[in-house]
Protein backbone atom coordinates (compact mmCIF):
# COMPACT_ATOMS: atom_id res chain seq x y z
CA UNK A 1 0.00 0.00 0.00
CA UNK A 2 1.20 3.55 -1.16
CA UNK A 3 1.27 6.00 1.94
CA UNK A 4 -1.90 8.85 1.60
CA UNK A 5 0.36 11.83 0.84
CA UNK A 6 1.91 9.16 -2.20
CA UNK A 7 -1.28 8.46 -3.20
CA UNK A 8 -2.50 12.07 -3.92
CA UNK A 9 0.48 12.58 -5.21
CA UNK A 10 -0.27 10.03 -8.04
CA UNK A 11 -3.66 10.94 -8.31
CA UNK A 12 -2.49 15.32 -8.48
CA UNK A 13 -0.07 13.67 -11.05
CA UNK A 14 -2.49 12.11 -13.45
CA UNK A 15 -4.63 15.06 -13.18
CA UNK A 16 -1.61 17.16 -14.42
CA UNK A 17 -0.95 14.92 -17.48
CA UNK A 18 -4.42 15.23 -18.32
CA UNK A 19 -4.07 18.86 -18.23
CA UNK A 20 -1.18 19.12 -20.56
CA UNK A 21 -1.96 16.87 -23.31
CA UNK A 22 -5.19 18.67 -23.35
CA UNK A 23 -2.87 22.20 -23.97
CA UNK A 24 -1.66 22.96 -27.46
CA UNK A 25 -0.84 26.76 -26.62
CA UNK A 26 3.17 26.13 -25.96
CA UNK A 27 3.31 29.14 -23.64
CA UNK A 28 0.59 28.39 -21.85
CA UNK A 29 1.69 24.97 -21.43
CA UNK A 30 4.58 25.64 -19.88
CA UNK A 31 3.63 27.86 -17.33
CA UNK A 32 1.71 24.56 -16.53
CA UNK A 33 4.46 22.17 -16.67
CA UNK A 34 6.32 24.55 -14.10
CA UNK A 35 3.82 25.79 -11.60
CA UNK A 36 2.85 22.02 -11.13
CA UNK A 37 6.34 20.78 -10.93
CA UNK A 38 7.32 23.53 -8.36
CA UNK A 39 4.36 22.35 -6.67
CA UNK A 40 5.27 18.89 -6.31
CA UNK A 41 8.29 19.15 -5.40
CA UNK A 42 7.47 22.09 -2.86
CA UNK A 43 9.91 24.38 -4.09
CA UNK A 44 9.59 27.88 -4.34
CA UNK A 45 11.02 29.02 -7.96
CA UNK A 46 11.37 27.42 -11.19
CA UNK A 47 12.55 27.25 -14.55
CA UNK A 48 12.38 25.63 -18.11
CA UNK A 49 14.58 26.02 -20.55
CA UNK A 50 14.23 24.67 -24.14
CA UNK A 51 16.83 23.30 -26.51
CA UNK A 52 16.99 25.74 -29.78
CA UNK A 53 17.71 24.88 -33.45
CA UNK A 54 21.43 25.43 -33.14
CA UNK A 55 21.60 23.08 -29.68
CA UNK A 56 22.03 25.64 -27.10
CA UNK A 57 19.13 26.31 -24.67
CA UNK A 58 17.14 29.13 -24.06
CA UNK A 59 14.86 30.02 -20.69
CA UNK A 60 10.74 29.95 -21.97
CA UNK A 61 9.13 30.15 -18.32
CA UNK A 62 9.92 31.07 -15.48
CA UNK A 63 8.53 31.10 -11.69
CA UNK A 64 9.31 33.02 -8.33
CA UNK A 65 11.84 35.10 -10.25
CA UNK A 66 11.35 38.36 -11.86
CA UNK A 67 11.27 38.07 -15.09
CA UNK A 68 13.58 41.11 -16.14
CA UNK A 69 16.31 38.67 -13.91
CA UNK A 70 15.69 35.63 -15.42
CA UNK A 71 19.30 36.11 -17.83
CA UNK A 72 21.25 36.49 -14.93
CA UNK A 73 20.50 32.54 -14.04
CA UNK A 74 22.19 32.20 -17.39
CA UNK A 75 25.02 29.90 -15.23
CA UNK A 76 23.07 27.58 -14.42
CA UNK A 77 21.65 25.93 -18.17
CA UNK A 78 25.28 27.04 -19.51
CA UNK A 79 27.47 23.73 -19.76
CA UNK A 80 24.29 21.42 -18.22
CA UNK A 81 25.36 18.82 -20.13
CA UNK A 82 29.14 18.89 -19.48
CA UNK A 83 29.77 16.05 -16.91
CA UNK A 84 33.04 18.00 -15.41
CA UNK A 85 30.86 20.57 -13.97
CA UNK A 86 30.25 19.27 -10.45
CA UNK A 87 27.47 19.29 -8.10
CA UNK A 88 29.65 22.36 -5.71
CA UNK A 89 30.05 23.83 -9.27
CA UNK A 90 26.63 23.79 -9.57
CA UNK A 91 25.78 24.97 -6.38
CA UNK A 92 27.92 27.87 -6.36
CA UNK A 93 26.41 28.63 -9.54
CA UNK A 94 23.20 28.77 -8.12
CA UNK A 95 24.34 30.28 -5.11
CA UNK A 96 25.85 33.42 -7.50
CA UNK A 97 23.29 33.72 -9.88
CA UNK A 98 20.02 33.67 -7.73
CA UNK A 99 21.20 36.06 -5.65
CA UNK A 100 22.50 38.48 -8.91
CA UNK A 101 18.28 37.65 -10.06
CA UNK A 102 17.39 38.96 -6.36
CA UNK A 103 16.01 35.78 -5.06
CA UNK A 104 18.86 33.87 -3.51
CA UNK A 105 18.16 29.76 -3.26
CA UNK A 106 20.12 27.10 -1.65
CA UNK A 107 18.57 24.07 -3.86
CA UNK A 108 18.10 23.24 -7.51
CA UNK A 109 17.51 20.07 -9.19
CA UNK A 110 17.42 20.28 -12.94
CA UNK A 111 15.72 17.08 -15.44
CA UNK A 112 16.08 16.38 -18.72
CA UNK A 113 12.74 16.39 -20.85
CA UNK A 114 13.42 13.75 -23.01
CA UNK A 115 11.76 11.91 -26.17
CA UNK A 116 13.00 9.04 -26.76
CA UNK A 117 16.98 10.06 -27.17
CA UNK A 118 16.81 13.93 -28.10
CA UNK A 119 16.84 15.86 -24.95
CA UNK A 120 14.54 18.97 -25.72
CA UNK A 121 14.78 21.09 -23.03
CA UNK A 122 15.43 21.13 -18.94
CA UNK A 123 12.88 21.62 -15.62
CA UNK A 124 14.61 23.59 -12.69
CA UNK A 125 13.16 23.63 -9.29
CA UNK A 126 14.54 25.05 -6.99
CA UNK A 127 14.09 25.93 -2.80
CA UNK A 128 15.37 28.64 -0.93
CA UNK A 129 16.07 26.60 2.54
CA UNK A 130 14.85 23.34 3.75
CA UNK A 131 15.52 19.99 2.76
CA UNK A 132 17.99 19.03 -0.50
CA UNK A 133 15.73 17.22 -2.76
CA UNK A 134 15.67 13.38 -2.14
CA UNK A 135 16.02 10.63 -4.46
CA UNK A 136 11.95 9.78 -4.58
CA UNK A 137 11.52 13.79 -5.49
CA UNK A 138 14.06 13.14 -8.20
CA UNK A 139 12.22 10.45 -9.58
CA UNK A 140 8.61 11.75 -9.54
CA UNK A 141 10.19 15.08 -11.37
CA UNK A 142 11.75 12.36 -13.63
CA UNK A 143 8.27 10.42 -14.62
CA UNK A 144 6.40 13.96 -14.40
CA UNK A 145 9.65 15.95 -17.06
CA UNK A 146 8.63 12.68 -19.22
CA UNK A 147 5.17 13.34 -19.62
CA UNK A 148 5.98 17.35 -19.63
CA UNK A 149 8.40 16.65 -22.68
CA UNK A 150 5.41 14.76 -24.55
CA UNK A 151 3.10 17.34 -24.46
CA UNK A 152 5.83 19.95 -25.01
CA UNK A 153 6.40 18.13 -28.03
CA UNK A 154 3.13 17.73 -29.42
CA UNK A 155 2.57 21.35 -28.80
CA UNK A 156 5.56 22.34 -30.90
CA UNK A 157 4.26 20.29 -33.56
CA UNK A 158 0.95 21.62 -33.02
CA UNK A 159 2.51 24.78 -33.34
CA UNK A 160 4.37 24.11 -36.32
CA UNK A 161 1.22 22.79 -38.52
CA UNK A 162 -0.43 25.88 -37.48
CA UNK A 163 2.31 28.45 -38.39
CA UNK A 164 1.98 26.15 -41.49
CA UNK A 165 -1.68 26.73 -42.12
CA UNK A 166 -1.12 30.55 -41.26
CA UNK A 167 1.41 30.66 -43.78
CA UNK A 168 -0.27 28.94 -46.34
CA UNK A 169 -3.67 31.24 -45.30
CA UNK A 170 -1.78 34.35 -45.69
CA UNK A 171 -0.83 33.34 -49.15
CA UNK A 172 -3.94 32.54 -50.15
CA UNK A 173 -5.40 35.28 -48.61
CA UNK A 174 -2.51 37.91 -50.00
CA UNK A 175 -2.32 36.11 -53.47
CA UNK A 176 -3.20 39.29 -56.07
CA UNK A 177 -5.14 36.53 -57.86
CA UNK A 178 -8.53 35.71 -56.44
CA UNK A 179 -8.82 32.10 -55.03
CA UNK A 180 -11.33 29.81 -53.43
CA UNK A 181 -11.73 26.63 -52.59
CA UNK A 182 -14.94 23.93 -52.62
CA UNK A 183 -15.88 20.99 -51.46
CA UNK A 184 -16.88 17.78 -53.20
CA UNK A 185 -20.58 19.87 -53.45
CA UNK A 186 -18.99 22.91 -54.94
CA UNK A 187 -19.71 24.64 -51.46
CA UNK A 188 -17.13 27.45 -50.99
CA UNK A 189 -14.91 27.24 -48.51
CA UNK A 190 -12.46 29.74 -48.58
CA UNK A 191 -12.55 32.95 -50.36
CA UNK A 192 -9.89 35.43 -50.37
CA UNK A 193 -9.22 39.19 -50.10
CA UNK A 194 -8.80 39.65 -54.01
CA UNK A 195 -12.24 38.21 -54.89
CA UNK A 196 -14.29 40.34 -52.57
CA UNK A 197 -11.91 43.28 -54.18
CA UNK A 198 -13.18 41.86 -57.35
CA UNK A 199 -16.74 41.14 -56.89
CA UNK A 200 -17.79 42.87 -53.53
CA UNK A 201 -18.70 39.98 -51.94
CA UNK A 202 -17.35 39.70 -48.40
CA UNK A 203 -15.87 36.15 -47.41
CA UNK A 204 -18.84 35.59 -44.85
CA UNK A 205 -21.63 36.33 -47.96
CA UNK A 206 -19.86 33.55 -49.81
CA UNK A 207 -18.76 31.10 -47.29
CA UNK A 208 -21.20 27.83 -46.95
CA UNK A 209 -22.54 28.83 -50.70
CA UNK A 210 -22.80 27.12 -53.66
CA UNK A 211 -20.24 28.30 -55.95
CA UNK A 212 -22.12 29.08 -59.46
CA UNK A 213 -24.88 30.72 -57.15
CA UNK A 214 -22.21 33.15 -55.95
CA UNK A 215 -20.05 33.57 -58.73
CA UNK A 216 -23.04 33.56 -61.33
CA UNK A 217 -21.50 33.70 -64.77
CA UNK A 218 -23.76 34.68 -67.73
CA UNK A 219 -22.46 33.75 -71.30
CA UNK A 220 -22.86 35.64 -74.62
CA UNK A 221 -26.36 34.91 -74.98
CA UNK A 222 -26.97 35.79 -71.01
CA UNK A 223 -27.79 32.29 -69.84
CA UNK A 224 -26.45 31.30 -66.79
CA UNK A 225 -23.14 28.61 -66.66
CA UNK A 226 -23.47 26.03 -64.55
CA UNK A 227 -19.35 25.80 -62.14
CA UNK A 228 -17.51 23.72 -62.34
CA UNK A 229 -18.22 20.98 -64.41
CA UNK A 230 -16.47 17.51 -65.20
CA UNK A 231 -13.87 18.12 -68.05
CA UNK A 232 -14.64 22.11 -68.12
CA UNK A 233 -12.18 23.13 -66.12
CA UNK A 234 -11.81 26.80 -67.22
CA UNK A 235 -14.62 28.80 -67.73
CA UNK A 236 -15.62 32.64 -68.57
CA UNK A 237 -18.50 34.96 -68.63
CA UNK A 238 -19.56 37.93 -67.63
CA UNK A 239 -20.72 38.63 -63.71
CA UNK A 240 -22.81 41.38 -62.58
CA UNK A 241 -21.97 42.62 -59.48
CA UNK A 242 -24.48 43.82 -56.59
CA UNK A 243 -23.46 47.74 -57.76
CA UNK A 244 -24.64 47.24 -60.79
CA UNK A 245 -20.92 46.88 -62.48
CA UNK A 246 -20.88 44.12 -64.79
CA UNK A 247 -17.16 42.45 -65.36
CA UNK A 248 -15.63 39.67 -67.25
CA UNK A 249 -14.58 36.67 -64.87
CA UNK A 250 -12.48 33.70 -66.09
CA UNK A 251 -12.35 30.83 -63.23
CA UNK A 252 -9.64 28.24 -63.25
CA UNK A 253 -10.61 24.65 -61.40
CA UNK A 254 -8.27 22.30 -60.29
CA UNK A 255 -10.06 19.59 -58.91
CA UNK A 256 -8.58 17.39 -56.04
CA UNK A 257 -8.88 13.43 -56.08
CA UNK A 258 -8.57 10.44 -53.47
CA UNK A 259 -7.77 7.45 -53.78
CA UNK A 260 -11.04 6.27 -55.44
CA UNK A 261 -10.44 8.93 -57.33
CA UNK A 262 -13.29 11.02 -56.37
CA UNK A 263 -12.78 14.37 -56.23
CA UNK A 264 -12.69 16.04 -52.66
CA UNK A 265 -12.30 19.64 -53.28
CA UNK A 266 -11.68 22.00 -55.89
CA UNK A 267 -9.20 25.14 -55.78
CA UNK A 268 -10.04 27.59 -58.54
CA UNK A 269 -7.85 30.76 -59.50
CA UNK A 270 -10.29 33.49 -60.39
CA UNK A 271 -9.17 36.52 -62.38
CA UNK A 272 -10.64 39.84 -63.58
CA UNK A 273 -10.36 39.71 -67.57
CA UNK A 274 -12.77 42.90 -67.65
CA UNK A 275 -9.77 45.66 -68.56
CA UNK A 276 -8.32 42.58 -71.24
CA UNK A 277 -11.80 41.28 -73.02
CA UNK A 278 -12.46 45.18 -73.15
CA UNK A 279 -9.04 46.27 -74.95
CA UNK A 280 -9.32 43.49 -77.44
CA UNK A 281 -13.05 44.53 -77.99
CA UNK A 282 -11.47 48.36 -78.75
CA UNK A 283 -9.07 46.66 -81.05
CA UNK A 284 -11.24 44.86 -83.06
CA UNK A 285 -13.80 48.32 -82.65
CA UNK A 286 -10.68 49.89 -83.95
CA UNK A 287 -10.01 48.05 -86.67
CA UNK A 288 -13.32 47.65 -88.34
CA UNK A 289 -13.81 51.77 -87.86
CA UNK A 290 -10.71 52.35 -89.84
CA UNK A 291 -11.36 50.13 -92.31
CA UNK A 292 -14.43 50.91 -92.86
CA UNK A 293 -13.80 55.02 -92.23
CA UNK A 294 -11.04 55.22 -93.91
CA UNK A 295 -12.22 53.17 -97.19
CA UNK A 296 -15.42 55.49 -98.09
CA UNK A 297 -13.50 58.58 -98.87
CA UNK A 298 -10.87 57.09 -100.29
CA UNK A 299 -12.83 55.20 -102.89
CA UNK A 300 -14.50 58.31 -103.40
CA UNK A 301 -11.57 60.39 -104.13
CA UNK A 302 -9.81 57.77 -106.24
CA UNK A 303 -13.55 57.58 -107.84
CA UNK A 304 -13.65 61.38 -108.92
CA UNK A 305 -10.06 61.63 -109.73
CA UNK A 306 -10.06 58.28 -112.18
CA UNK A 307 -13.91 60.13 -114.17
CA UNK A 308 -12.39 63.76 -114.31
CA UNK A 309 -8.67 62.32 -115.72
CA UNK A 310 -10.38 60.27 -118.41
CA UNK A 311 -8.39 61.64 -121.82
CA UNK A 312 -11.95 60.74 -123.54
CA UNK A 313 -14.25 63.03 -121.74
CA UNK A 314 -14.40 66.63 -122.57
CA UNK A 315 -15.42 67.67 -118.58
CA UNK A 316 -16.93 71.53 -118.80
CA UNK A 317 -15.88 73.91 -116.25
CA UNK A 318 -18.53 73.40 -114.05
CA UNK A 319 -18.30 69.64 -114.02
CA UNK A 320 -14.75 70.05 -113.22
CA UNK A 321 -14.90 72.52 -110.23
CA UNK A 322 -17.50 70.08 -108.51
CA UNK A 323 -15.69 67.36 -108.87
CA UNK A 324 -13.00 68.68 -107.40
CA UNK A 325 -14.85 70.55 -104.56
CA UNK A 326 -15.76 66.91 -104.14
CA UNK A 327 -12.55 65.65 -103.89
CA UNK A 328 -11.52 68.36 -101.44
CA UNK A 329 -14.38 67.41 -99.03
CA UNK A 330 -13.52 64.14 -99.33
CA UNK A 331 -9.98 64.48 -98.96
CA UNK A 332 -10.73 66.70 -95.61
CA UNK A 333 -12.77 64.67 -94.02
CA UNK A 334 -9.89 61.74 -93.85
CA UNK A 335 -7.67 64.61 -93.08
CA UNK A 336 -10.23 65.76 -89.70
CA UNK A 337 -10.47 61.39 -89.29
CA UNK A 338 -6.81 60.82 -89.40
CA UNK A 339 -6.29 63.89 -86.57
CA UNK A 340 -8.57 62.41 -84.45
CA UNK A 341 -7.28 58.73 -84.45
CA UNK A 342 -4.05 60.37 -83.92
CA UNK A 343 -5.17 62.40 -81.24
CA UNK A 344 -7.30 59.56 -79.77
CA UNK A 345 -4.37 57.34 -79.62
CA UNK A 346 -1.82 60.20 -78.40
CA UNK A 347 -4.37 60.68 -75.52
CA UNK A 348 -4.11 57.30 -74.40
CA UNK A 349 0.05 57.06 -74.38
CA UNK A 350 0.44 59.59 -72.49
CA UNK A 351 -2.29 62.64 -72.02
CA UNK A 352 -2.93 65.63 -72.98
CA UNK A 353 -0.52 68.81 -73.45
CA UNK A 354 -2.17 72.53 -74.14
CA UNK A 355 0.13 75.42 -75.74
CA UNK A 356 -2.45 77.95 -74.09
CA UNK A 357 -2.11 81.53 -75.53
CA UNK A 358 -5.03 84.50 -75.32
CA UNK A 359 -7.97 83.59 -77.75
CA UNK A 360 -10.85 84.62 -79.03
CA UNK A 361 -13.56 82.22 -79.38
CA UNK A 362 -15.85 83.94 -80.73
CA UNK A 363 -13.52 84.81 -83.64
CA UNK A 364 -13.32 81.07 -83.69
CA UNK A 365 -16.52 79.88 -84.10
CA UNK A 366 -17.23 82.53 -87.22
CA UNK A 367 -14.00 80.58 -88.95
CA UNK A 368 -15.40 77.37 -88.00
CA UNK A 369 -18.84 78.43 -89.40
CA UNK A 370 -17.72 79.95 -92.20
CA UNK A 371 -16.01 76.72 -92.79
CA UNK A 372 -18.82 74.32 -92.58
CA UNK A 373 -21.16 76.50 -93.84
CA UNK A 374 -19.95 76.01 -97.46
CA UNK A 375 -20.48 71.86 -96.77
CA UNK A 376 -24.30 72.33 -96.70
CA UNK A 377 -27.02 74.24 -98.32
CA UNK A 378 -29.91 72.72 -96.58
CA UNK A 379 -28.56 74.11 -92.73
CA UNK A 380 -28.45 77.36 -91.71
CA UNK A 381 -25.82 78.19 -89.46
CA UNK A 382 -25.98 81.23 -87.25
CA UNK A 383 -23.48 83.07 -84.51
CA UNK A 384 -25.33 84.22 -81.36
CA UNK A 385 -22.00 85.89 -79.31
CA UNK A 386 -22.22 89.19 -77.36
CA UNK A 387 -19.60 91.93 -78.62
CA UNK A 388 -17.85 91.99 -75.02
CA UNK A 389 -17.66 88.21 -75.16
CA UNK A 390 -14.09 87.94 -72.61
CA UNK A 391 -10.96 86.61 -73.82
CA UNK A 392 -9.94 83.23 -72.81
CA UNK A 393 -6.65 81.38 -72.35
CA UNK A 394 -6.80 78.14 -73.69
CA UNK A 395 -5.29 76.08 -77.05
CA UNK A 396 -5.90 77.52 -80.16
CA UNK A 397 -6.02 74.25 -82.18
CA UNK A 398 -7.34 71.98 -79.57
CA UNK A 399 -10.66 73.94 -79.49
CA UNK A 400 -11.20 74.75 -82.92
CA UNK A 401 -10.85 70.89 -83.51
CA UNK A 402 -13.55 71.28 -80.25
CA UNK A 403 -16.16 73.53 -82.13
CA UNK A 404 -15.17 71.84 -85.45
CA UNK A 405 -16.39 68.03 -83.87
CA UNK A 406 -19.64 69.55 -82.45
CA UNK A 407 -20.82 71.96 -85.20
CA UNK A 408 -19.70 69.05 -87.86
CA UNK A 409 -22.13 66.78 -85.31
CA UNK A 410 -24.72 68.90 -85.29
CA UNK A 411 -24.74 69.18 -89.07
CA UNK A 412 -24.28 65.32 -89.83
CA UNK A 413 -27.10 64.23 -87.23
CA UNK A 414 -29.75 66.63 -88.77
CA UNK A 415 -30.31 64.91 -91.79
CA UNK A 416 -33.08 66.91 -92.85
CA UNK A 417 -31.52 70.10 -92.37
CA UNK A 418 -32.53 73.09 -90.45
CA UNK A 419 -31.02 76.10 -87.94
CA UNK A 420 -27.95 75.34 -86.30
CA UNK A 421 -27.07 77.70 -83.53
CA UNK A 422 -23.93 78.70 -81.41
CA UNK A 423 -24.06 80.73 -78.96
CA UNK A 424 -22.00 82.51 -76.39
CA UNK A 425 -22.59 83.73 -72.90
CA UNK A 426 -20.82 84.56 -69.37
CA UNK A 427 -20.82 81.32 -66.98
CA UNK A 428 -20.78 81.34 -63.26
CA UNK A 429 -17.38 81.86 -61.55
CA UNK A 430 -15.37 83.31 -64.16
CA UNK A 431 -16.59 80.84 -67.59
CA UNK A 432 -17.82 81.01 -70.48
CA UNK A 433 -19.72 79.37 -72.36
CA UNK A 434 -20.67 78.44 -75.40
CA UNK A 435 -23.80 76.08 -76.70
CA UNK A 436 -24.38 74.32 -80.23
CA UNK A 437 -28.02 74.02 -80.92
CA UNK A 438 -29.23 71.76 -83.64
CA UNK A 439 -32.69 70.67 -84.76
CA UNK A 440 -31.89 66.81 -85.76
CA UNK A 441 -32.56 63.64 -84.52
CA UNK A 442 -31.46 64.29 -80.45
CA UNK A 443 -29.79 61.44 -78.20
CA UNK A 444 -31.81 59.68 -75.96
CA UNK A 445 -31.21 60.79 -72.11
CA UNK A 446 -29.81 57.28 -71.55
CA UNK A 447 -26.99 57.57 -74.01
CA UNK A 448 -26.43 61.20 -72.64
CA UNK A 449 -23.14 60.40 -70.93
CA UNK A 450 -22.22 57.70 -73.06
CA UNK A 451 -21.67 59.00 -76.18
CA UNK A 452 -18.57 61.08 -75.03
CA UNK A 453 -16.66 57.52 -74.24
CA UNK A 454 -14.31 56.36 -76.87
CA UNK A 455 -16.18 55.02 -80.38
CA UNK A 456 -19.60 54.79 -78.42
CA UNK A 457 -22.13 55.62 -81.11
CA UNK A 458 -25.93 55.91 -80.41
CA UNK A 459 -27.44 52.89 -81.86
CA UNK A 460 -30.14 54.01 -84.60
CA UNK A 461 -30.05 53.46 -88.49
CA UNK A 462 -29.37 57.18 -89.23
CA UNK A 463 -25.93 56.82 -86.80
CA UNK A 464 -25.00 53.16 -88.49
CA UNK A 465 -25.72 54.85 -91.96
CA UNK A 466 -23.63 58.14 -90.71
CA UNK A 467 -19.89 57.75 -91.18
CA UNK A 468 -18.16 58.12 -87.79
CA UNK A 469 -15.81 56.70 -85.38
CA UNK A 470 -17.63 57.39 -82.34
CA UNK A 471 -13.97 59.42 -81.28
CA UNK A 472 -15.09 62.88 -82.19
CA UNK A 473 -16.85 63.53 -78.81
CA UNK A 474 -14.39 61.73 -76.84
CA UNK A 475 -11.76 64.27 -78.17
CA UNK A 476 -13.80 66.94 -77.44
CA UNK A 477 -14.87 66.34 -73.44
CA UNK A 478 -10.66 65.24 -73.07
CA UNK A 479 -9.85 68.62 -74.60
CA UNK A 480 -12.08 70.49 -72.89
CA UNK A 481 -11.60 68.95 -69.23
CA UNK A 482 -8.03 69.44 -70.17
CA UNK A 483 -8.98 73.20 -69.94
CA UNK A 484 -10.67 73.31 -66.52
CA UNK A 485 -13.81 73.21 -68.01
CA UNK A 486 -16.92 70.52 -68.81
CA UNK A 487 -18.99 69.56 -71.54
CA UNK A 488 -22.72 68.44 -71.63
CA UNK A 489 -25.92 67.71 -73.70
CA UNK A 490 -29.34 68.54 -73.15
CA UNK A 491 -31.58 66.53 -75.59
CA UNK A 492 -35.05 65.16 -76.14
CA UNK A 493 -34.82 61.91 -79.25
CA UNK A 494 -36.32 63.65 -81.83
CA UNK A 495 -36.17 67.25 -80.71
CA UNK A 496 -32.90 68.49 -81.78
CA UNK A 497 -29.86 68.37 -79.18
CA UNK A 498 -27.63 71.16 -77.37
CA UNK A 499 -24.19 70.94 -76.78
CA UNK A 500 -22.56 72.64 -74.15
CA UNK A 501 -18.78 73.54 -72.89
CA UNK A 502 -17.91 75.85 -70.27
CA UNK A 503 -14.41 76.81 -70.15
CA UNK A 504 -12.84 78.95 -67.41
CA UNK A 505 -11.45 82.43 -68.51
CA UNK A 506 -8.26 82.37 -67.01
CA UNK A 507 -5.52 84.84 -65.83
CA UNK A 508 -7.08 87.49 -68.48
CA UNK A 509 -5.69 90.92 -69.44
CA UNK A 510 -9.06 92.17 -70.98
CA UNK A 511 -11.36 91.42 -68.13
P1 LIG B 1 -19.19 60.01 -84.55
O1 LIG B 1 -19.98 61.18 -84.95
O2 LIG B 1 -17.93 59.87 -85.30
O3 LIG B 1 -19.97 58.76 -84.48
P2 LIG B 1 -18.91 61.32 -81.95
O4 LIG B 1 -18.06 60.93 -80.82
O5 LIG B 1 -18.71 62.68 -82.49
O6 LIG B 1 -18.67 60.21 -83.06
O7 LIG B 1 -20.41 61.14 -81.52
C1 LIG B 1 -20.79 59.99 -80.85
C2 LIG B 1 -22.26 59.68 -81.11
O8 LIG B 1 -23.07 60.66 -80.50
C3 LIG B 1 -22.63 59.73 -82.57
O9 LIG B 1 -22.38 58.48 -83.19
C4 LIG B 1 -24.12 60.05 -82.50
O10 LIG B 1 -24.83 58.86 -82.29
C5 LIG B 1 -24.24 60.91 -81.26
N1 LIG B 1 -24.26 62.35 -81.59
C6 LIG B 1 -23.23 63.22 -81.53
N2 LIG B 1 -23.64 64.48 -81.82
C7 LIG B 1 -24.96 64.39 -82.07
C8 LIG B 1 -25.97 65.35 -82.43
N3 LIG B 1 -25.69 66.65 -82.59
N4 LIG B 1 -27.24 64.91 -82.59
C9 LIG B 1 -27.53 63.61 -82.41
N5 LIG B 1 -26.63 62.65 -82.08
C10 LIG B 1 -25.37 63.04 -81.91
Amino acid sequence: MLPDFRLRQREYLLEISRAMSARLDLSSLLSLILKSATEIMAGQAGLITLRLADGAYAPRASIGFPVQAVPLLEPLWRDLEDKSVSEEDISLRLAIASRAAGVPMRQVVALPMEIGDEKIGYIFIFRARGVAFSANDIQMLRAFADQAAVAVHNARLYQQVSAERERLNAIIQNSGDGVMMLNAYRIIQTWNKALTNMTGIPPEEAIGQPCYEILSLYNHQERKIFHPQPGELYVEGAHHRADGLKITLSINYAPQYNEDNDIIQYIANVRDMTRLREAEEMKQTLLSVISHELKTPVSIIKGYAGTLAREDANWDKKTLADGLAVIEEEADRLDRLINNLLEASRMQAGGLKLKASYLDLADMARIVVEKLQATTSNHTITIDIPDDFPLIRGDHDRLREVLTNLIGNAIKYSPDGGTITVRGMLGDNDTVRLSISDEGIGIPPADHDRIFERFYRVDNRLARQTPGTGLGLYLVKAVVEAHGGRVWVESTAGQGSTFWIELPIGDNPSK
